[in-house]
């Protein structure tokens, strides 16, 4: 696989950290765990998408884009970071906030919401959960063009193919540092949402022939169609990057017992996982994402998923600007 040909923004300075978690291991009892500290990545308070935006706005830029249209949840990561990079770029950029949980928008909304006014989103559009958000999006940039405007639409979570290569460019970013420091990873834990993170890290792994494991946990969709869509997913993005093989159905496993009664709703285990990460490692994860992935890692633990002798990634997507809209989620 070769990168180098694709146009790609730098939003971060070098390599995020490999940290081992020896007090989390210890109260575990289980495996070695490290961690990818992907929520120090670039632009505000970094996570994932800084990682696809690097390449999606490259993209952005060379078709002449002035106003970046996109969508996500209302206290969406993915919204704060594409709007942060659109600062950062000199662009505009406006918001469709889709109300997944019913009478979640409220547009005084701490965390993220509150960094969508202070960044400057130039437009901020509720709609109810379950709209075509493709539609809206698209409507969006129409009105944008009637302005005399050039639009751009990033998708739902920067997950498309071109998205997913800034996670490629992750597995071999991980694959340099274990090589640097003698780390022989058995298995990565990662989120899986819209999906670019954990194609990509696929994709990525394959594509260098690592050999190791991958899971995914899933936040929201069932483990059939988010395997089938991570699959997909991590073609598309193989094939951009010049993979010569294809990812194959067992190289994509999802688990989606962490999920609890739906995308962004608490569970005890994930509010658990939370405090254990503060009060172990100091180190916070958000009640969307990270925390149930924490769960999900917690969960695997105890179920004897790993060997005592062996070394486990859990990838840090990000997403701590969100648990200040969330106090009791996070606090129990
Ligand atoms: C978007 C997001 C995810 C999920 O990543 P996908 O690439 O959408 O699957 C995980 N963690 C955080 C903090 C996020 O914002």
């Amino acid at each position: 696989m070769n990168l180098t040909h694709i146009a790609r923004r730098r939003y971060t300075e070098g390599q995020t950290p490999i940290e081992f978690l020896p007090n989390l291991s210890e109260a575990l009892n289980g495996p070695r765990i490290h961690i990818k500290r992907d929520d120090l990545l670039g632009l505000t308070s970094g996570g994932n998408k800084t990682r696809k935006l690097e390449f999606l706005m490259a993209d952005a830029l060379a078709k002449g884009a002035d106003t970046i249209i996109t969508t996500g949840a209302v206290q969406s990561n993915h919204c704060r970071l594409t709007l942060s990079a659109a600062v950062k770029e000199g662009l505009k950029c406006r918001l469709l906030l889709e109300e997944r949980v019913e009478g979640s928008y409220n547009v005084d909304a701490s965390g993220n919401n509150l960094l969508y006014h202070l960044l400057g989103a130039e437009t901020m559009r509720p709609v109810a959960g379950g709209t075509d958000l493709a539609a809206g999006m698209e409507q969006m940039a129409e009105e944008a063009r009637s302005e005399g405007r050039t639009p751009y639409i990033i998708p739902g979570g920067g997950s498309n193919a071109l998205g997913a290569l800034g996670y490629v460019a992750c597995a071999e970013e991980i694959l340099a540092q274990c090589f640097e420091s003698g780390l022989e990873l058995d298995h990565i834990v990662s989120s899986s949402g819209s999906g670019g993170t954990h194609a990509g890290l696929v994709a990525g792994l394959v594509g260098n022939q690592a050999g190791i494991a991958m899971t995914g946990i899933s936040v929201r969709a069932e483990k059939a169609p988010q395997e089938e869509k991570i699959r997909n997913l991590a073609n598309a993005a193989s094939e951009l990057a010049g993979a010569r093989q294809d990812v194959s159905a067992s190289d994509v496993v999802v688990r989606d017992e962490f999920v609890g009664p739906g995308y962004s709703l608490p569970t005890t285990e994930m509010t658990e996982a939370i405090q254990l990460f503060a009060r172990t490692e100091g180190i916070l994860l958000d009640p969307v994402y990270t925390g149930k992935t924490a769960a999900g890692l917690i969960g695997m633990v105890k179920e004897g998923a790993f060997d005592a002798d062996s070394d486990v990634l859990f990838v840090h997507t990000g997403g701590s600007p969100a648990i200040y809209a969330y106090r009791d989620e996070v606090l129990g």
